[in-house]
């Protein structure tokens, strides 16, 4: 699980948080939801290879954010999969309701616009 260091105030992540993060995270229905999820701030897919540890400084890679920032618990439910550029754009700190609304939409990847 996660933990806060509270000198420095980074929070460290496990390899289970991000599962936990990606399996939070909307699914495409055209896409296999291991290998892609959509950002509920962008709406544009997160591909689970491109993790922001990696590439750094691609603005499509992801990293985990908290889903309720207002009360940061470190918590499996609490964590989501998101582009790392996205997290400045989050429209308030608390996205339950906004992740609830997304969710429940129906998502698909374009794939004729993705491989012209
Ligand atoms: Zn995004």
């Amino acid at each position: 699980m996660a933990t806060l260091d509270q000198i420095t105030g980074i929070i460290d992540f496990e390899l289970a948080d991000l599962e936990a993060a990606w399996s939070n995270s909307p699914i495409l229905l055209n896409k296999n939801e291991i290998e892609f999820r959509l950002c509920y701030i962008c709406k544009f897919h997160i591909e689970r290879k491109n993790f922001a540890g990696i590439n750094q400084n691609d603005s499509f890679a992801w990293t985990i954010d908290l889903i309720n920032a207002k009360k940061p618990k470190l918590e499996f439910t609490n964590f989501i999969a998101v582009h790392q550029s996205c997290i400045e754009n989050r429209q308030s700190l608390d996205s339950r309701k906004q992740l609830k609304y997304v969710k429940a939409m129906k998502w698909e990847f374009d794939e004729s616009f993705w491989n012209k």
